[in-house]
């Protein structure tokens, strides 16, 4: 069946929505671009439809609804599900796009993160029901083994699609509560390197927080903003050349590491890491001598839950968090990691 088909009957049959669709509920976020409420569609086609999140965005909202829309085509399953983008130009104040999803669910994975029970309550909702085993090291890594195969595999889906996302950090994971997975969010800063398209501001782009060492995605010795027809027929190479997806993996590395160590949850835990890990040239193992030592009980724990099955955790952690990107596993390539061998959260549900 034809694409362009597919992409035409989708045009005339997908819903449209307006401004006053919409009723505007309680502020979940404000960035620098934009500010996210919870809202609800006043006509609904279905009473499914009437839980929606909606983006109030700068000028660069018109790149968000672009991404939107090429993810909701190429790998829907990855993202938070997009229903709609439209200009919204009736403010005085400039332009303003309007972009609403579906409502995924009340927890993103920063939200969980912080609970006393993590990652008892992920494995809680994933499987919607609490089980009744021993708590121990073994069922932990096996809860937080079965969110980083969501998270690479929704990074796997972006990436193949040519999209960077950048922006990877807990706060931009939802759990999806009809999925019962976790899903991307926010790509107000992702970038489409296929068709050149990335134009936020540099100065805005990264989250020091879960940055990867090098500043930009591509090289300096590239052209910084590729002309869309340009771009087109370059990008393919540049992207096997500068490896832009490893920043995600970095990104994504650090999650894990938050994952096991509990003290690196917190703004100023990581924020400390991150200091530490400079100060090793970005060497894990290093990090690991210096620390381990002298370290808490807790923290040993975090080592101990890696160390798990010959240390086949602390080995895939080591291939994303590297200083060189190109050194840095890809998502696929950590998706066949044998970390992942053994069945995560759904091997605990047969256990008993
Ligand atoms: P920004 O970070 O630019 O403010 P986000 O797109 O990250 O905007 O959204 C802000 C917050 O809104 C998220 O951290 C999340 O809590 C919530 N949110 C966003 N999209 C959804 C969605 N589809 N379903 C449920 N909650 C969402
Ligand atoms: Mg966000």
């Amino acid at each position: 069946f034809d694409m362009f088909v597919l992409a035409f009957v989708e045009r005339v049959f997908r819903p449209t929505y307006k401004k006053d669709d919409i009723v505007l509920g309680k502020k979940l976020g404000e960035g620098s671009f934009g500010v996210v409420y919870r809202a609800s569609l006043a006509k609904k086609s279905s009473s499914k439809d009437g839980d929606i999140v909606l983006k109030k965005a700068t000028e660069y909202g018109a790149v968000e609804i672009w991404m939107n829309e090429r993810v909701r085509r190429a790998c829907a399953n990855s993202c938070a599900d997009f229903m709609y983008g439209f200009l919204e130009n009736s403010t005085k104040k400039g332009v303003e796009y309007w972009l609403i999803w579906k409502f995924e669910g009340e927890a993103t994975l920063a939200d969980l993160l912080q609970s006393k029970e993590f990652p008892y309550n992920v494995e809680a909702i994933i499987l919607g029901e609490v089980q009744d085993l021993p708590k121990g090291l073994e069922r932990e890594n096996r809860i937080i083994q079965t969110i980083m195969r969501q998270l690479l595999f929704a990074l796997d889906g972006l990436h193949s699609t040519g999209i960077v996302h950048r922006d990877v950090k807990p706060q931009n994971i939802i759990f999806s509560e009809d999925s019962r997975t976790f899903k991307i969010i926010d790509l107000g800063a992702a970038a489409d390197l296929r068709v050149g398209i990335n134009y936020i501001p540099k100065e805005f782009l990264l989250d020091p927080r879960y940055a990867a060492p090098e500043q930009y995605i591509m090289s300096t010795q590239t052209p910084s903003a590729p002309s869309a027809p340009v771009a087109t027929a370059l990008s393919p190479v540049l992207w096997q050349l500068n490896l832009p997806d490893r920043f995600d993996i970095y990104s994504a590395g650090l999650i894990f590491l938050q994952m096991a160590f509990p003290a690196l949850r917190t703004d100023s835990g990581l924020i400390q890491f991150n200091r530490q890990l400079k100060r090793c040239d970005y060497d894990l193992n290093a990090w690991r001598k210096t620390v381990e030592p002298r370290a808490s009980a807790e923290i040993r724990r975090g080592f101990e839950l890696l160390d798990l099955d010959s240390g086949i955790g602390w080995e895939l952690l080591t291939s994303m968090v590297r200083y060189k990107a190109r050194q840095r596993i890809s998502a696929k390539g950590a998706l066949a990691h044998p970390y992942f061998d053994r069945e995560g959260l759904l091997a605990l549900s047969f256990m008993q």
